[in-house]
């Protein structure tokens, strides 16, 4: 089997798996398209020499601020802090806080720092 597969794709110009399915037809019995697919999938020269078929992504674009307090919100976490296990503000888990959750308006500015586990 691995003779009759690499007589087929390497030495006719490592055509995909359905090309060489199609010619294989006459000799595989039954349809091994999973060995064959397997066999494609791992050769070396198709490996290094395959091209990327992804369209190309473009600039990022900004995000349009409309005017209007907490309609758009930015929400960034700090995490690695050291732990706090006494808070006057917030009821302290067991273990305390060790991250920060800020969520921040995008329009006026404002932000708020919600404290959090990381687990
Ligand atoms: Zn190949």
């Amino acid at each position: 089997m691995r003779e009759i597969l690499e007589d087929t794709h390497d030495g006719e110009h490592h055509f995909g798996a359905n090309r060489m399915l199609h010619d294989l037809v006459s000799v595989l019995f039954d349809r091994k398209s999973a060995t064959v697919k397997s066999y494609v999938r791992h050769c070396q020269v198709c490996v290094e020499n395959q091209i990327s078929r992804q369209k190309t992504p473009g600039k990022l674009q900004p995000i349009a601020v409309i005017p209007i307090p907490g309609h758009t919100i930015g929400i960034d976490f700090v995490v690695g802090l050291p732990v706090v296990k006494n808070s006057r503000i917030w009821a302290t888990p067991e273990g305390g806080f060790d991250t920060l959750m800020s969520v921040s308006g995008q329009f006026d500015k404002r932000t708020i720092a919600i404290p959090g586990r990381t687990t």
